[in-house]
């Protein structure tokens, strides 16, 4: 992804794509001092900016971290590498982290905190899957406690073991992880939210050792709009046995029908067939 044309927004300023980088003594790189979002902005309009503007701010403020930009100066910087690079439909990537700075020990007070803001062209995250169904390995890593790590945080630490899992599905065929938490409950994929369908009612997990995706909670008033029951509560992996259907959502995901876990098997059904093509009117309006 280094080596092309294209202009990335870096603390205020588009440099050259080939010219975005960034000193190897960067506090970021070696103690995972680093939050960010993934968006997509569809027609011209990034779905849900704002929110996810204010999510980054969060998840910073979680890690002790203050981005020097409010909402409104991250959102006009999104703007500008969008047109900067002529584009109307792309994933936007934001990234804060820490610098390179006085500092090279854990604490890192007075190294500055950065924000970069890239993008790229990106189409369906599962591929064939968004039609036909993905297939998901359950994953051996478990999603940690909330007293371990800020689990509300979109942050790079979180993100280590959502690559090993994602890598050990990928050699056995599927398209991604599925998560338990720390208490075995059902939790997420690597970088999406489960739902689960059955006698006409949705369950979803509880958001308190998952991150509470925003296409997850759009998803949850669309259900609901429409007078389907969303069950929002601890899943046991013994029932995925008894679920029809099952689909995963993110800002990357969109609604992406799941196949399969493990043995597990579920059809694509009406209900998600629905949603997927009324989230894609809904982000496209
Ligand atoms: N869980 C994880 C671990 C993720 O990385 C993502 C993608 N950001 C999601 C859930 C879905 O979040 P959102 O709908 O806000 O994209």
């Amino acid at each position: 992804y280094d080596d092309r044309d294209g202009k990335i927004w870096m603390d205020g300023k588009l440099v050259e794509w080939r010219d975005a980088n960034v000193h190897i003594l960067t506090h970021a790189l070696h103690y995972a001092s680093s939050v960010f979002e993934g968006e997509r902005c569809y027609n011209g309009k990034i779905f849900k900016g704002v929110e996810h503007s204010i999510r980054l701010r969060k998840s910073a403020e979680l890690l002790d971290m203050e981005i020097p930009y409010s909402v409104e100066e991250i959102e006009a910087a999104k703007y500008a590498m969008l047109k900067a690079n002529g584009w109307t439909d792309a994933y936007v990537r934001a990234i804060a982290f820490r610098g390179a700075g006085q500092d090279m020990g854990v604490s890192s007070g007075k190294n500055p905190v950065r924000l970069v803001i890239a993008g790229w062209e990106w189409g369906a995250y599962y591929g064939d899957a968004k039609m036909s169904g993905a297939k998901l390995d359950i994953a051996k890593w478990k999603r940690p406690s909330p007293e371990t790590i800020p689990t509300a945080a979109k942050a790079a630490g979180l993100y280590m073991i959502c690559t090993m899992s994602k890598h050990a599905a990928e050699a056995k065929g599927c398209s991604d992880a599925l998560f338990m938490d720390y208490r075995g409950y059902v939790a997420e994929a690597t970088g999406a939210n489960i739902f689960f369908v059955k006698d006409g009612e949705v369950h979803t997990p509880d958001p308190d050792a998952i991150l509470n995706g925003i296409t997850r909670q759009t998803v949850i008033g669309m259900l609901q709009a429409k007078g389907v029951k969303v069950n929002v509560r601890r899943i046991l992996p013994e029932e995925l046995a008894d679920f029809e259907q099952c689909f995963l959502t993110g800002t990357a995901a969109e609604v992406t029908p799941v196949g399969q876990i493990g043995d597990y098997t579920f059809e694509v059904g009406q209900l998600v067939r629905d949603l997927a093509a009324e989230y894609e009117a809904l982000v496209r309006s």
